[in-house]
């Protein structure tokens, strides 16, 4: 499996990196909620392990801007030390697909990635996206427009993806920036080079560019493709 660990301390982060690697799988680690969530967001895990009290955001907090605002809908085992009932309904109520109360067992922690891992893997399939003659499958980011196939790096998919999941909604350029690049990292430039791939791309395949710019406002599809 492919795992990330959110975790602030180091010595817990330390031991889970090192046990689940040795176990065979691909591991990443961040310290911070925002690093951790940029991570989540901007790369494909099979399972995530976030630790509830984080500094700069809080696996809670984490948890409901990875759901309700990137729409990723990775497996979350929560590690919880406050021991009651409420935390841990409130991190369910959130998206969180499980959770451990520290301190846990090593092999704890594996058992729940693996069985959180089957059930999503025996979920429905996520269903493909569409808005008019555009489609893109969140399993393999494949993506067609007018029965073409188009060809996009990473991170213009991802923009892509956040333009087709509410059609006709507006999504301003700090939205995607903080979506598709996290908090800190690229320059509006970045951003409108991806976007002119975007739709370079987009226009070869299907003979216009379905994403309209509102000035000072921001992006989204064209009404007549929603
Ligand atoms: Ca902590």
């Amino acid at each position: 499996m492919r795992i990330l660990i959110i975790e602030d301390d180091a010595t817990i982060a330390a031991n889970l990196y090192d046990f689940l690697e040795s176990r065979g799988h691909a591991v990443d680690a961040a310290a911070d909620g925002v690093t951790g969530l940029h991570l989540a967001i901007s790369q494909t895990f099979d399972a995530i392990v976030l630790d509830l009290g984080l500094p700069g955001i809080d696996g809670l907090t984490l948890t409901k801007k990875l759901r309700g605002e990137a729409h990723v809908e990775t497996p979350i085992l929560m590690l919880t030390a406050r021991d009651t009932l409420d935390d841990k309904l409130e991190g369910f109520s959130r998206g969180a697909d499980d959770y451990l109360v520290k301190p846990f067992s090593l092999k704890e922690v594996e058992a729940r990635l693996l069985s959180m891992n089957r059930r999503s893997s025996g979920r429905i399939a996520p269903r493909t996206l569409e808005a008019g003659a555009l489609s893109l499958d969140p399993k393999t980011m494949a993506v067609r427009f007018a029965g073409n196939d188009v060809k996009l790096p990473p991170k213009c998919l991802r923009i892509l993806e956040l333009l087709m999941r509410e059609p006709g909604r507006v999504i301003s350029r700090e939205e995607i920036e903080r979506l598709v690049w996290g908090e800190s990292q690229e320059t509006s430039d970045t951003l409108r080079s991806h976007l002119h791939t975007l739709r370079r791309a987009l226009t070869a395949a299907g003979g216009h560019d379905p994403v309209e710019t509102l000035h000072g406002i921001g992006y989204r599809l064209r009404a007549n493709e929603s």
